[in-house]
């Protein structure tokens, strides 16, 4: 599951969750993006810190490990060297790329477009407010492409960010140690931000 997960939300662990479950995958690989090319517009936090609160998110869950494949590499991440990059690490693995619906309608910006459906099985999360346009749907190998329904979730990272900016609780909408990681990294301008624990 590729993300910038800036900072990884519960959102994300359903998703995972979900697709885990629904392809019986033996484990889902979290993958933190290295430099952000598609984020350029915005203010990225450190790949370390990306890296380390998905880590914690995780953690708990002994079917899910996180990647630094995207995070070692040089540059700006393309998603056909993540993937290039796991299948020479798992050899004769099947590989699924878990991403969201919004990135799906954006595939054909990514590089290498027909070399990525060779190499993995692609599933579309659905969430809340995001439909993908029918003309990119159908363009897509049907049979590379599974889209899956995500209970949903009204969490996206921005809307964490924008909270810890001002002050307001992003307390059960990631984890709870990524919380406090934020706290005491201060990400996200959190000096304004109030540290109260729920009660
Ligand atoms: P940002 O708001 O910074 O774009 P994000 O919440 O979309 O962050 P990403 O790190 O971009 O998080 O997410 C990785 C993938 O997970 C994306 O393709 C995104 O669509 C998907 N995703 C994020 N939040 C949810 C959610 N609540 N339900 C289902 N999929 C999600
Ligand atoms: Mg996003």
């Amino acid at each position: 599951m590729g993300g910038t997960f800036d900072p990884v939300h519960h959102g994300h662990l359903v998703a995972a969750s979900e697709a885990q479950a629904w392809f019986d995958l033996d484990e889902v690989v979290f993958v933190p993006t290295g430099e952000p090319w598609q984020k350029s517009h915005r203010e990225v936090s450190p790949a370390e810190d990306r890296y380390l609160m998905t880590v914690i998110a995780t953690a708990s869950n002994p079917r899910f490990r996180v990647s630094r494949v995207d995070v070692d590499r040089e540059g700006p991440t393309y998603t056909i060297d993540t993937l290039r990059d796991l299948a020479a690490e798992l050899p004769g693995v099947e590989l699924f790329f878990i991403t969201g619906a919004d990135a799906l309608a954006d595939i054909f910006s990514w590089r290498d477009a027909e070399e990525l459906f060779s190499l993995a099985q692609f599933v579309g999360c659905t969430r809340p407010g995001t439909e993908v346009d029918p003309a990119t749907l159908a363009a897509i190998p049907s049979d590379r492409v599974t889209m899956l329904e995500i209970p949903a979730l009204a969490i996206s990272s921005t809307d964490c960010r924008e909270r810890q900016r001002q002050g307001r609780p992003v307390w059960y909408l990631v984890p709870d140690g990524v919380v406090q990681y934020i706290h005491k990294h201060r990400l996200y301008a959190a000096s304004a931000a109030r540290w109260d624990t729920p009660t």
